[in-house]
């Protein structure tokens, strides 16, 4: 069912900025962005905000369901790849 997560968005971009958790590349809107749960909601991860970053859908996408180590670590070398 579809649902308008803009106010949670919102709240993430507030404390993280307006780029893509993965990639690090920065969105002029942010609100196209997709929720990432890190650790995903099957492996029990929360929907409180602490759980949650913003990600480019395919970046979202390609992380898929990998423990949070293997995101944490694509995330580090997406950074790299981008240069930032
Ligand atoms: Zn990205």
């Amino acid at each position: 069912m579809p649902r308008n997560r803009d106010r949670e968005k919102r709240a993430i971009v507030r404390r993280d900025g307006s780029a893509c958790f993965y990639c690090g590349r920065p969105r002029r809107n942010p609100l196209v962005m997709s929720i990432e749960h890190l650790v995903p909601r099957a492996a029990g991860g929360a929907s409180q905000l602490e759980n949650l970053r913003l990600a480019d859908t395919l970046c979202n996408k390609f992380a898929g369901r990998r423990p949070v180590a293997d995101k944490l670590e694509l995330r580090a070398k997406w950074h790299m790849a981008e240069g930032l």
